[in-house]
């Protein structure tokens, strides 16, 4: 029997669901449970793929190319799954499936209704991600608001759960702000209060809550909390600031969240072991070294933008117990101001990460070339791999102007271009080259230093790549091309070996990058910077020259 977590938010949103979420099933996982999750995002949209990451934070990928909500990517990292598109769910997806089972003729000539047929999708959809996994138990978290009108169908559905599934195979958490008053220092409950009786309105009353305040509450809130709540004071949890959010499910499990969640769902869990974890965590907070990386972006002022690249380059750090100090740049400023590109040497590294569009492109090219011409160490990802390719076309191989033909579909050298399959496509969902390919790796190079291996396999979302026309002269100047697809096609890695660390990828190796083993390409990013800011050779020295 599959049992079911559900994980609603009030107050406001940002409000650290996912992080709770994905919390809830470590502390699943450390008593040998086996949890997968769901996240709802009501929104109408099919999924993330079409959606500003200025708005919404970055487009996740998975492996079997689905473009998700970001939170998929903390479940990820927390309990180092590989989630599906399924594992999404949005108005999108559910309408678009009952309207299509409407014109099949599925419905036998009823009144098709949000309930009972749209819940049914709903249910539908959460009880075969817990099914098609043989997973124990199915986090749901419901994105949003508690009280939103797009959460309504969705918050119907699990109230329907718990009368289907039964009591002891359901559980509802609620998280919501608790804020400190500055100018009392004072802990208010009231928008907590009313997250739950909005809650209580739509027919569920909570199991659990889970105070979101920047410190741990006090006894009284605590017993405030309870006594509105209609709740046991031992159900009442805190999700206080944590310097690191990899702490969180550890702070939870200390307050006795996990021993609770399995009692109360019939888990017999004696023993618990975070494994690694804390191994992790311990390296996260006590670092022997710092470095500081200059991210050269697009969506700079919104940092969940860059929220799995963020965090790879972290996991990279903590391999090298080295704290990561990351500062998003904006790359227009570049442009502008082009004698501020000379700031990047204040830094130990320079990042260019994905990126659509003209943009900030200027910017980010002359920040390429400032990390080449002086030897800082330089990591580039999709668009980032991109540019670098065409700043050596321009700087290095002579090609003047040379550009991608989405930024100047004019070029006279587009050395990034668009992909033959692409040509013709005018619909935008989900029709970019998207999730999971084969990646062959030179033997003598870099890439195959840094990933150990000749196959590997990387998660992808471009609709542009390295023109082949332009190879020979890339590589008669010296650009390496180390990695391709596997009919050797396509480009998937450059590499620059008389630099101390010169290397990009098509690839995006930070949705594959987990606590305790980060993604290889970000790791060798971070311990080239950590090894030239202490003056040590390069840490991977690329022996050359039977180099083909
Ligand atoms: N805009 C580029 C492309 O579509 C790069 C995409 C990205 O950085 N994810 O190919």
């Amino acid at each position: 029997m599959v049992k079911y977590i559900f994980v609603t938010g009030g107050v406001l949103s940002s409000v650290g669901k996912g992080i709770l979420t994905s919390s809830i099933g470590k502390m699943l996982q450390a008593r040998s449970l086996k949890p997968t999750v769901v996240k709802i995002d009501p929104y109408v949209n099919i999924d993330a793929g079409t959606m500003n990451p200025y708005m919404h934070g970055e487009v996740f990928v998975t492996d079997d190319g689905g473009e998700a909500d970001l939170d998929l990517g903390w479940y990820e990292r927390f309990l180092d799954l590989s989630l599906k598109q399924d594992n999404n769910l949005t108005t999108g997806t559910i309408y678009r499936s009952v309207i299509e089972k409407e014109r099949h003729g599925d419905f036998l000539g009823r009144c098709v209704q949000i309930v009972p047929h749209v819940t049914n999708e709903i249910k539908n959809r959460i009880k075969y991600a817990g099914r098609s996994v043989n997973a124990d138990i199915v986090l749901v978290e419901v994105g949003g608001t508690v009280g939103d009108i797009e959460g309504l169908p969705f918050l119907e559905a699990i109230r329907q759960m718990r009368v289907e599934e039964g009591y002891e195979n359901t559980l509802y958490v609620h998280v919501a702000l608790v804020p400190i008053l500055d100018v009392t220092n004072e802990m208010k409950t009231k928008p907590l209060q009313h997250s739950v009786n909005e809650l209580r309105r739509i027919g569920i009353q909570p199991d659990i809550i889970v105070a979101r305040s920047p410190q741990m509450i006090d006894a009284e809130t605590l017993r405030k909390i309870a006594l509105f709540g209609t709740i046991p004071e031992s159900s009442v949890f805190c999700s206080y600031n944590a310097e690191t959010v990899y702490q969180v499910p550890l702070l939870l499990d200390k307050q006795g969240m996990g021993d609770f969640i399995c009692q109360r769902l019939g888990f017999k869990c004696d023993t618990k072991d975070f494994g690694s974890w804390q191994t992790f965590v311990d390296a996260m907070l006590h670092p022997e070294h710092e470095v500081n990386i200059a991210l050269v972006g697009k969506y700079a002022g919104l940092t969940d933008s860059y929220v799995s690249m963020t965090e790879a380059l972290r996991h990279g750090g903590a391999a090298c117990k080295t704290k990561v100090n990351i500062s998003y740049l904006e790359a227009e400023k570049f442009e502008r101001e082009p004698n501020c590109v000379k700031e990047l040497q204040n830094f130990d590294g320079v990042f260019v990460p994905y990126g659509f569009g003209p943009r900030g492109t200027e910017g980010k090219i002359a920040a390429t070339k400032y990390s080449r011409e002086n030897n800082l160490p330089f990591l580039g990802i999709c668009y980032g791999f991109q540019l670098a390719v065409i700043e050596f076309a321009r700087n290095v191989a002579g090609l003047t102007d040379a550009n991608s033909s989405e930024i100047n579909p004019d070029t006279p050298y587009p050395v990034i271009d668009l992909m033959p399959e692409q040509r013709g496509i005018e619909i935008k969902g989900a029709t970019m080259r998207l999730g999971t390919h084969k990646i062959l790796l030179e033997k003598n190079s870099l890439a195959y230093q840094l990933f150990g291996q000749q196959e590997i396999h990387e998660r992808h979302r471009h609709r542009f790549e390295v023109n082949l026309d332009y190879i020979d002269v890339l590589k008669q100047h010296g650009l390496q091309f180390t990695g391709k697809s596997s009919d050797g096609l396509r480009m998937e890695t450059i590499e620059l070996p008389d630099k101390y660390f010169y290397f990009a990828s098509q690839f995006h190796g930070e949705f594959k990058s987990r606590p305790g083993r980060p993604s290889p390409e970000y790791f060798g990013f971070i311990s080239a910077c950590i090894n030239k800011k202490l003056g040590k050779p390069k840490p991977f020295p690329n022996n050359n020259s039977s180099f083909q």
